[in-house]
């Protein structure tokens, strides 16, 4: 059957609008420094957001790594442009144990049954993290990419939360109202690069074939 369409970003907008300039705490997970650029310009006006950067799905090591430099180095320079103070957590990088389940589906699409248990895992790790750390909201920025399904990410989360009764999921569709686009401008004025995959060894399968195309030498390139 379907899934039934929600539009979540009427119900983000709802959700900061009723906050009455509150500013309260909010996690936000993020998967990448590019990801997080409007995502950020949305929830500083509305709360007061820190980071949390887990994600064990990314392969190999180095690039998990070279993922969580790049988001430390975009928090840096928005700290000096705009003055946004946001803390940064950085989860433990157990890739194994994050693939297990997820290996049983090599051949899925980006967005199919693999990923959705990977968007569990991590949004699941997220209210437990914002849960022990007395955060009010939790999000993930994961909507953003035009790869990832928000319904089914949103649906994921919204089930996750029914656990977690202590922390407010905030629903959010951040492809809308151009999220992609003017993410990509921040992403240009930061000097951020994007990578060509999304982070298992799965997708950088599709990367390298996606920079062969490109005729790129490797998996990056600037914005
Ligand atoms: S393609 Fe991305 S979301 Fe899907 S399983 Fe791999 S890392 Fe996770």
């Amino acid at each position: 059957m379907a899934e039934r369409y929600v539009d979540y970003d009427k119900s983000f907008q709802r959700t900061v609008t009723g906050l009455g300039g509150n500013r309260p705490s909010l996690l936000l997970h993020a998967c990448c420094g590019p990801c997080s650029c409007y995502p950020l310009t949305e929830l500083v006006p509305h709360f007061r957001v820190s980071i949390l950067y887990d994600n064990p799905n990314i392969f190999p090591a180095d690039e998990f790594k070279r993922r969580e430099k790049e988001l430390e180095k975009l928090l840096v320079d928005l700290k000096r442009d705009k003055g946004w103070d946001i803390p940064l957590f950085v989860g433990s990088y157990d890739h194994d144990s994050h693939m297990e389940g997820l290996r049983e589906y090599p051949d899925e699409k980006e967005g199919g049954r693999r990923c959705q248990l990977c968007y569990e895992k991590r949004l699941r790790a997220g209210f437990r993290f914002a849960k022990e750390h007395g955060f009010a909201y939790f999000t993930t920025t994961l909507t953003l990419s035009r790869f990832k399904p928000s319904q089914v990410i949103n649906r994921i989360a919204g089930e996750i939360a029914k656990e977690y009764p202590e922390v407010t999921y905030l629903f959010s569709d951040f492809k809308k109202r151009g999220g992609i686009d003017k993410g990509k401008l921040i992403q240009r004025e930061y000097g951020l690069y994007q990578q060509l995959y999304c982070g298992c060894e799965y997708s950088y399968e599709d990367g390298v074939k996606r920079a062969e195309k490109l005729g790129l030498d490797d998996l990056y390139h600037p914005i």
